[in-house]
């Protein structure tokens, strides 16, 4: 299965990241896993490694087009890149609209929705040339349903989803497929600090806030990184074949369309 492919994830040095790199690695993908410090990707390396995979770290910030560049051009040297985890993120800012600075805003979307786009046009040449692909974002169900105090990282994840659609469509006559994977509130240090953030804006107890996601599951639970992961390797998988334009939801139900 896969063997012989290669598959790139963006921030794949920890979290949701790190646990995509290992599905991917498991399902035969040779990965390259980057993020910013190539130094932190030695433990996703030895991981994959240690389960009889194989991994190559990369620097890349998906901020710059030049270290996206190079990154891509270093990829493609490894072996025909088939599947790309656009997955790197950060929260940004929780405040209401009018709180929120422009820097902020803007650093959010550099990240959240620049660097999605960033990564996979510097991936579609290759992919369009070879007639097969698959194009993966990491977005949110806070693409999908609001979450107070959240408008940029709402607005980055939102619009993921539409340059998904829309790349799809351009895509598809390549036999390149184009997802998104939406994620719920994923166990982990970051969602403890969205949780503290949210309690703190809403006045309420950190227990409130993890309750608020919690009793909103029909599943009453959080989402594991693993469960995230396997979306995506499923995505990348050819048994999606016949899938693109879709945002698949990983979020123990919370949210439904
Ligand atoms: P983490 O904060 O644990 O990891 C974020 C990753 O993104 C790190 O690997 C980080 O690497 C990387 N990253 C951030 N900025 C850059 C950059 N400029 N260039 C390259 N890499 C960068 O987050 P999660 O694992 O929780 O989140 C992963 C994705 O899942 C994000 O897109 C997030 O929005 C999304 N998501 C997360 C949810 C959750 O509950 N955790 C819920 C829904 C969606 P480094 O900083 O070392 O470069």
């Amino acid at each position: 299965m896969n063997g012989g492919r290669v598959a790139v994830v963006t921030g794949g040095n920890r979290g949701i990241g790190r646990a995509i790199a290992g599905a991917l690695a498991d399902d035969g993908f040779a990965v390259v896993v980057t993020a910013r410090d190539p130094a932190t990707l030695a433990d996703t390396v030895a991981e994959i490694e240690k389960a009889g995979g194989t991994a190559v770290p990369l620097a890349c910030d998906v901020r710059d087009e030049a270290s996206v560049a190079a990154m891509a051009a270093e990829a493609a040297g490894l072996g025909p890149v088939h599947t790309v985890v656009a997955n790197a993120g950060i929260a940004g800012p929780t405040a209401p609209l009018h709180e929120i600075g422009l820097d902020a805003w803007r650093d959010c979307l550099a990240t959240d929705l620049d660097g999605v786009f960033l990564t996979f046009r510097a991936f579609v040449p290759g992919l369009v040339e070879r007639g097969e692909g698959s194009l993966i974002a990491v977005s949110s169900m806070t693409g999908k349903r609001p979450l107070h105090g959240r408008t940029p990282y709402a607005a980055a994840k939102m619009g993921v989803i539409g340059l998904v659609r829309t790349l799809a469509v351009e895509l598809g006559p390549h036999n390149v497929r184009v997802n998104a994977v939406c994620p719920g509130a994923v166990a982990g240090p970051r969602i403890d600090d969205v949780i503290r953030k949210q309690a703190t804006a809403r006045g309420v107890s950190e227990e409130e806030a993890l309750r608020a996601f919690t009793e909103a599951s029909p599943l009453g639970r959080l989402v594991e990184p693993v469960e995230v992961a396997r979306a995506c390797a499923f995505l990348a998988s050819d048994g999606a074949a016949a899938i693109t334009g879709e945002d698949l939801n990983a979020t123990a139900g919370v949210v439904m369309y």
